[in-house]
């Protein structure tokens, strides 16, 4: 079957031919419908290098999958072949205190897991290719009625990272609360839609680019405004006695976002940083508004990811997309890297 494979750090994908998966106990095979692309394999080719994670190349990029049952490994039960599912990318070890709790992203025994810190397109095989071999049927999930793997794949990062985000700060949210979305690419739309599907809050969304703007107007922004100097002052100025967002979610994470976030944040608020932009942000008692909390996320959990394809059976979360052949994999990261995609860009093998 042909795969998209990372060869090495510093490097770019190739596609190239490899032997087909076959699953092992407890294992199942995915025939892939759909594998997004994101921006973090972006920083996979090109900023990575031996070190900066415990695993590394080679492996088949697509850590967003999802696709049909193709074929189960001895003593699956309650996967039937030709089913629907998406594929809960982070894969622990399956038994630390995290992992039973479906928070693989967080998996205490990373020695136990197969491969530590990492899953499918992240230092193991992922979905940018014909077939994906999932190592425990336990991150198979059955789709909804309603949605179709092409439409699931980027609900599995490109949902499930902004959902787990915004969820962990819904008691910020309540109604006459402002959330600011830094950043509408591929995790920061579905961002805005997950802040209108599951709160009350005004949303005010910030980009570099007039189209990402407009698609954040399209997913119910109340107000859209481009990346600048005086970016957190309007957004200061848009929310009641200038007291800025109760919740900052930076899906960029550079340095001249992090000031953005950190001067537009409310006292008591959260800034949470999504984006892996490699700035930094110097927090001492007064760089920031008086008790803000400040954190990064990393992906999701399982359960949050059932939540996740739930609302996207539901419509609502919708994630635009632009599909591309395997052959034009590395044609979309081009795209990606220029900032000429909006939404998410999703391989169709
Ligand atoms: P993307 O390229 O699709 O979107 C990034 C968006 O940010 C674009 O719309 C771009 O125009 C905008 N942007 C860039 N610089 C900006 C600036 N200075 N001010 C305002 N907007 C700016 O990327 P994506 O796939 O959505 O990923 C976003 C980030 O999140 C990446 O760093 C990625 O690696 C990271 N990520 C993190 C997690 C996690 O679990 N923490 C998961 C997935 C992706
Ligand atoms: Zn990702
Ligand atoms: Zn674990």
């Amino acid at each position: 079957m042909r795969a998209l494979r990372l060869n090495a750090w510093k490097s770019e994908p190739e596609l190239v031919e490899v032997a087909e998966p076959t699953p092992g106990p407890d294992q199942v095979v995915v025939r892939i419908g759909a594998a997004g692309a994101c921006h973090s394999d972006l920083h996979l080719m090109h900023d990575f290098e031996a070190g900066t994670v415990p695993w590394g190349p080679p492996f088949t990029l697509g850590h967003e999958n999802a696709g049909w049952v193709h074929a189960l490994g001895d003593g699956v039960t309650g996967l039937t072949v030709g089913q629907p599912v998406a594929v809960y990318g982070p894969w622990g070890c399956g038994a630390c205190a995290r992992c039973q709790v479906g928070v693989d992203t967080y998996c205490e025994n990373p020695a136990g897991a197969p491969v530590p810190s990492g899953g499918g397109g992240l230092g193991l095989d992922g979905g940018m290719a014909e077939y994906l071999l999932v190592p425990a049927s336990r991150h198979v999930v059955p789709l909804p009625e309603g949605l179709d793997p092409v439409h699931a794949a980027p609900l599995t990062d490109a949902g499930l990272t902004p959902y787990h985000a915004v969820r962990r700060s819904w008691p910020k949210l309540p109604p006459g609360s402002t959330a600011l979305v830094i950043g509408v690419g591929g995790l920061g739309h579905v961002g805005v839609q997950v802040l209108k599907a599951t709160t009350a809050a005004r949303v005010i969304a910030v980009d570099t680019r007039a189209e990402a703007l407009d698609l954040a107007r399209a997913c119910g922004a109340d107000l859209a405004l481009p990346a600048g100097e005086d970016a957190a002052e309007q957004v200061r100025a848009a929310t009641p006695h200038g007291r800025g967002a109760d919740v900052v979610l930076d899906f960029v994470g550079a340095n001249t976002t992090l000031k953005l976030g950190a001067a537009s944040v409310r006292t008591v608020g959260d800034l949470t940083i999504v984006g892996i932009g490699g700035g930094t942000l110097p927090v001492s008692f007064f760089s920031v508004p008086y008790e803000v909390s400040i954190q990064t996320t990393y992906w999701g959990s399982r359960p949050e990811l059932v939540e996740v394809l739930d609302l996207g059976g539901r419509g609502l979360l919708k994630p635009k997309i632009t599909t591309f052949g395997l052959d034009e994999a590395v044609h979309a990261y081009h795209l990606l890297a220029e900032g000429r995609l909006e939404g998410r860009a999703v391989i169709v093998p």
